[in-house]
């Protein structure tokens, strides 16, 4: 590798602020936050949250003035 242009890559933890889930992993940051984790996302849990997709089709026609 050349010297002096590669970023110090370090162990790092990966924090989850869906569900405060914590990981270890590499990184050039000490901490990393995500949105969304292998702990809480559907495609893992195999579970909908239908609350957050309720809320923005209601937002949506809320908007539009929309009614069902
Ligand atoms: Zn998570």
């Amino acid at each position: 590798m050349k010297k002096g242009i590669h970023p110090d890559y370090k162990k790092s933890t990966i924090i989850c602020t869906t569900c405060g889930a914590e990981f270890e992993s590499g990184s050039i940051l000490s901490t990393v936050k995500v949105d969304t984790c292998s702990s809480c996302h559907p495609f893992f849990t195999g579970r909908q949250r239908f609350a957050q997709a309720a809320g923005r089709i209601d937002k949506f026609n809320q908007k539009y003035g929309i009614k069902e």
